[in-house]
């Protein structure tokens, strides 16, 4: 598909490949393998010396028209889709290190990321070092001869830092590392990693990029060379693969991706301002106010703030699950990118399993909520937190 096209186009028509039905809408094909004209085109095709479809592990059409067209909307050469956010960052790692190998990851990255990194890769061999997202002689000052990976998430969560993607990219490339970004929470309708000086960017396509709530599914995007020549072999020999099906959604959602973020970022700017004037709320991080600490650098990096907020209310614990528990529309779930606004209590959930001690240094309090802002009508979602807050 011609490289000419906005995003809007691009997120709407690349990746088809019409059968010979000359179908209208992507069609999805539920095929564990394809067969062949004859024992010779199977050899070829074993071989790799014909292109072509094998066996659904490792070659689908319906997972390669959503790999072209995120590839297309990311601006990467190449995109392996995966079976959850979980296995692409597994699918990365196993494709790029090896034991001995050092990776340096911002400590404030998914909870199942640092247990990844910090605890089963470590078993292998591979160490990793965390360090602040926002703190670049940090990152400078832990790297060493063995360091081949930098991996972050900016915004991060819950607390929304902002990590310098341009200055990490070029930190990476003179210590001969490569830079992956995990762009999940703005997505390539918001923020382009690459662009930027990234070699990776990996995605939970369980949030945003389905946007509804309905599958779990990731990918590995990148140079052509590392996505081709590393990641895809892995993805063959060990099946971390995503299914047709899922794809289909993904690649579904992908059609209303700018339109959908839009919103979300519209709804949450709106929610953030309103919760800065609320005698209940200490602090709101967005950063599309201008009163965070980053927010020169994340307009610079990213076209909007998001559809995440956070907020520290005050009186703690007590005060923060009084707002959850008041609200009657807003679901209480940990899971983000939802056409439904959620509410969390990071202290007590997703950072439950961190020592209080950890969770104080790292800005996450008692009084904290998290808001993945969904779609709803902004006055409703205000109405629900309002009564908890009053
Ligand atoms: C959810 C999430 C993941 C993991 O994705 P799954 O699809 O749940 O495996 C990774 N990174 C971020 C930032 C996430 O929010």
């Amino acid at each position: 598909m011609s490289e000419d096209f906005q995003f809007e186009t691009l997120a709407v028509r690349a990746g088809i490949h019409r059968s010979q039905f000359g179908e209208h809408g992507e069609a999805m094909f539920l095929t564990s393998s394809f067969v062949y004209d004859s024992a010779a085109q199977a050899a070829a095709r074993f071989s790799e010396r014909e292109a072509g479809y094998i066996y659904s592990r490792f070659t689908n059409p319906t997972v390669t028209a959503l790999q072209e067209r995120l590839a297309a909307l990311e601006g990467a050469q190449a995109c392996i889709a995966t079976a959850s956010g979980m296995s692409a960052i597994l699918t990365c790692a196993m494709s790029l290190l090896q034991s001995g190998d050092h990776v340096i990851a911002s400590h404030s990255i998914f909870g199942s990321t640092v247990q990844l990194f910090g605890g089963i890769l470590k078993r292998f061999g591979v160490v990793t070092t965390f360090v602040s997202p926002t703190d670049i002689a940090a990152w400078e000052a832990a790297l060493t001869p063995q360091t081949k990976l930098l991996f972050l998430e900016t915004p991060s969560n819950p607390l929304t830092e902002i990590a310098d993607i341009a200055a990490l990219a070029q930190l990476a490339h003179r210590a001969g590392a490569l830079l992956a970004v995990d762009n999940c929470f703005c997505t390539p309708a918001l923020q382009r990693p690459i662009e930027l000086g990234a070699d990776i960017v990996i995605h939970s396509a369980t949030k945003y990029l389905d946007g509804q709530g309905r599958i779990i599914g990731g990918a590995v995007l990148g140079q052509r060379d590392v996505v081709m020549g590393s990641v895809y072999p892995f993805l063959r020999t060990a099946g971390p693969t995503l299914s047709a099906f899922n794809a289909w959604v993904i690649l579904k959602g992908l059609e209303t991706l700018r339109v959908r973020m839009q919103a979300h970022a519209a709804n949450a700017a709106e929610l953030a301002h309103w919760l800065e004037n609320q005698s209940a709320v200490e602090r709101v991080y967005y950063p599309g106010l201008a009163s965070h600490p980053q927010h020169d650098l994340a307009m610079r990096q990213q076209s909007s703030g998001g559809g995440i907020v956070s907020f520290d209310v005050r009186g703690g614990r007590e005060a923060a699950w009084r707002v959850v528990d008041a609200t009657r529309m807003l679901s209480i779930t940990a899971n983000l990118g939802d056409t439904k606004s959620t509410i969390t209590h990071p202290a007590s959930t997703t950072h439950g399993r961190i020592s209080a001690q950890a969770r104080a240094a790292a800005g996450i309090g008692e009084g904290l909520l998290r808001v993945a802002v969904g779609l709803e009508a902004i006055e409703d979602i205000k109405a629900d937190l309002a009564r908890g807050l009053r």
